[in-house]
């Protein structure tokens, strides 16, 4: 895997070292003088400054890559490497969410049985309402749990 400074640098025309940089010419306009100052930041992310003012995603468009291709597989925007053992808060939110759609699933089922079973006993008994509101409280509670949840993936 090509680190990505280097993809950089190669689609670059008149780079040259200056310091901790690399200067070069912007592709995104015509530049010319270098006007494009490129360096490694952390984790290996590419960081890109043109002193002409073009984007970010304009000047790595112009050289056929993407603004992802700037940083190194495996790093977050921040440039920091995340294990895969510690999910994002988006991934965990999203796993809350199939955890409670399951329980909601769970709640519904139960009171289809007890509104099935009522109907043919030709009325629910003292247990069966003190269940089927329980249940409907569970629900109320759950479903705000699951627009929390939502908001956060
Ligand atoms: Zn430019």
């Amino acid at each position: 895997m090509t680190p990505p400074l280097e993809r950089v640098l190669a689609q670059l025309q008149g780079v040259r070292r200056s310091g901790d940089q690399y200067l070069a010419r912007c592709p995104s306009h015509d530049d010319r003088s270098p006007s494009l100052a490129v360096r490694e930041g952390d984790g290996g992310r590419v960081l890109l400054h043109d002193h002409a003012g073009c984007t970010i995603e304009a000047i790595v468009a112009a050289i056929g890559l993407e603004v992802r291709d700037l940083f190194a597989p495996g790093a977050d925007a921040g440039g920091r490497a995340r294990s895969s053992q510690q999910p994002t808060p988006q991934e965990r939110a999203a796993v809350e969410c199939v955890r409670l759609r399951d329980a909601r699933r769970a709640i519904a089922t139960r009171r289809m049985l007890l509104t099935v079973r009522a109907r043919e006993a030709g009325g629910a008994d003292d247990a069966t309402w003190n269940e089927l509101a329980a249940l409907a409280e569970r629900e109320t509670a759950l479903l705000a749990e699951i627009a929390a949840a939502e908001e956060q993936t």
